[in-house]
């Protein structure tokens, strides 16, 4: 008997242990469910932000579309203006800026380089001109001849818009002959000249271009008699404006310089014959012939930053 209660304690702790074993059995099993519950639930967490995050990225990115979008608006033309909305930021009104190089006034303020381009479009120079701009991340202001803006240059007159540069006046034709017949000039032909090349602009770019900015060929100050005739395009809101350093690129070919060395001096020469101010505007040539001035333009750059230049455009 007492064997067989042995064996019965025997068989109760091994049904205990078989209980226990159950038990922890049933215990794992349902961790293990509870874990894979709880897991599911986390990933489903994990998940929901990620889904969200999908369409919140898709969501900024499309707001970083209309940021894009609203970026590139920036190179498109303000209303009523010479150039892109970008450049408001480094437009300086011409009356202001002629005043100032005159040593009339000094509107402007600080040491600020305006470059300016004479005698343009030229299908081959100007985008030349305009890439070496872009690749010191300046700009520029371009007076153009009427008779270059046609529909075959008008890519270039719209990238000059949507890369920053300003669009200026210099009459349809260019031509001392109509416009200063026996030195005296000629009201009527210059007013219609610069009507007719705003015209042209326009024909390209739009009803909404507008510049106000006119430069006589040859320059104001080579002309005498031209005050009624500034009085008429004034009424226009037409405003003339020449420059105070110049490269040299028109002169007499004798004394026109023809390396970037002589070009470089020749214009850090040419501040003595005007009044002194830190404002700089600059005569330049891309036209024809004036491949130097391409070549110089790098050089003509450096020499402004190295002096701690801003670099304005005319509006
Ligand atoms: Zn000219």
């Amino acid at each position: 008997m007492k064997k067989s209660f042995e064996i019965i304690g025997k068989n109760r702790k091994a049904l205990n242990l078989c209980l226990i074993i159950t038990n922890l059995a049933v215990l794992a099993i349902l961790g293990f469910v509870l874990f894979q519950h709880q897991n599911s639930k986390v990933n489903r967490m994990v998940k929901t932000p990620k889904n969200e995050q999908v369409s919140k990225g898709s969501s900024s990115s499309s707001k970083e579309a209309k940021k894009e979008a609203k970026k590139e608006d920036k190179t498109q033309l303000k209303k009523g203006s010479n150039h892109s909305i970008e450049a408001s930021d480094y437009a300086y009104d011409v009356t202001a800026v002629n005043n100032t190089i005159r040593g009339k006034s000094d509107d402007v303020k600080g040491k600020v380089v305006f470059l300016t381009f004479d005698d343009g479009i030229d299908p081959t120079l100007t985008p030349q001109v305009m890439d070496i701009l872009k690749e010191y991340g300046v700009h520029a202001t371009f007076f153009h001849i009427g008779y270059t803006i046609t529909p075959e240059n008008g890519d270039i007159l719209k990238r000059q818009i949507t890369e920053g540069h300003a669009i200026a006046n210099h009459s349809l034709s260019h031509n001392f002959n109509l416009l200063y017949p026996g030195r005296v000039p000629n009201q009527s032909q210059i007013v219609s000249e610069v009507n007719q090349t705003m015209a042209n602009f326009q024909a390209i770019l739009g009803k909404d271009f507008k510049t106000r900015i006119f430069r006589y060929p040859g320059g104001h100050m080579s002309w005498q008699g031209l005050e009624s005739t500034d009085h008429a395009l004034a009424k226009e809101d037409i405003q003339w404006i020449d420059w105070n350093m110049l490269c040299g690129d028109a002169e007499p070919l004798s004394v026109r310089p023809t390396t970037s060395e002589s070009m470089m001096a020749y214009m850090d020469g040419s501040q003595k014959y005007f009044p002194e101010t830190t404002v700089k505007v600059v005569l330049m040539h891309d036209t024809a012939g004036k491949e130097l001035t391409v070549q110089t333009l790098p050089q003509i750059i450096e020499y402004f930053k190295n002096q701690g230049y801003t670099f304005g455009v005319l509006e």
